[in-house]
């Protein structure tokens, strides 16, 4: 009898490539995919992230007023604001908030709670023109909900950087690659990239066993360990097993990869609300009509 050798496979495969899901208006200037929580990518399954919109690149005509979603509340999480091409601009009713531009990033923690609202920048929304941004909700831990708010304001130029071979490059946003650290930080471990090799250019990725892994084919596309296409728009899944994987670039992209150790905490969620319980939903629906979070025109 031949003696079996012991592999364990260190690969992280592809779970699924998920299609964009059919886009619908957040207020009148988001046009998303709403990649998660939808259908198998539950809030369980993509934990410690919640949801994925995504604005797939289009042009908005000029306009004098203003496109954007009013205000509302958050509570129990955060939301990662990336701007790819357009200009956003925040405000809230702690008198926080600021513009993001292009390449730059708004990583806000709600916490115990604000009212916000989200507009295309003035100058931008007069003027139109190609838009493309992404939100991400990164879930806090239930010892953390309840923290004060606050922003974290990345510039491109802040960004974590890490040249590849043939010219392209790749930005930290949060966590760590090849050494680099990005400026964000994160209540619990989670690692925010946009990768941008150049056609052909591979790059290795490698995290722990477990974490929640996906990457978003912003621009370009490209094949997954060695086999598996990712088109234009499309995110790719991979097993929460595993631990290294390669994204080639079949032309010049940007892919951003979110990668995070799953909170395994119990999710409630009503709206713009992210709890851990229907009592504590409760509580912030009731804070919320009695003004507890504060004022905003
Ligand atoms: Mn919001």
């Amino acid at each position: 009898m031949k003696a079996q050798s012991k592999q364990v496979s260190e690969m992280k495969k592809v779970e699924k490539i998920v299609a964009p899901p059919p886009r619908h208006w957040v207020g009148d200037g988001f046009n998303v995919h709403g990649f998660f929580p939808h259908g198998p990518l539950t809030g369980h399954r993509m934990s410690p992230f919640f949801l994925l919109d995504y604005n797939a690149l289009e042009n908005f005509p000029p306009r004098e007023e203003p496109f954007g979603v009013g205000p509302h509340p958050h509570r129990g999480f955060e939301t990662v604001t990336i701007a790819y091409k357009g200009k956003v601009e925040h405000h809230d009713s702690r008198g926080g908030g600021g513009i993001i531009g292009e390449g730059d990033v708004q990583w806000m923690t709600a916490g115990s709670g604000l009212l916000h609202k989200e507009f295309h920048e003035q100058e931008y929304n007069r003027e139109g023109g190609p838009f493309q941004m992404v939100q991400l909700w990164v879930n806090l831990p239930a010892k953390d909900k309840m923290t004060d708010p606050k922003y974290q304001a990345i510039t491109n130029a802040e960004m974590g950087r890490v040249p590849l071979e043939n010219g392209g490059e790749v930005e930290i946003i949060a966590g760590e690659f090849g050494g680099v650290s990005g400026p964000a930080t994160t209540f619990t471990p989670v690692h925010l990239y946009n990768l941008k090799p150049k056609a052909g250019e591979k790059i290795e990725l490698k995290f722990p066993s477990g974490y929640t892994t996906a990457l978003l084919a912003v621009e370009g596309s490209a094949k997954i360990n060695g086999e598996t296409i990712l088109p234009l728009n499309n995110l790719a899944l991979l097993e929460r097993e595993g631990e290294s994987f390669t994204v080639e670039a079949l032309e010049d992209g940007i892919f951003l990869l979110m990668s995070g150790e799953p909170l395994n905490e119990p999710i409630a969620q009503y709206g713009p609300f992210l709890m851990n319980t229907n009592l504590e939903i409760a509580e912030a629906l009731d804070d919320y009509r009695q003004g507890k979070f504060g004022y905003l025109d």
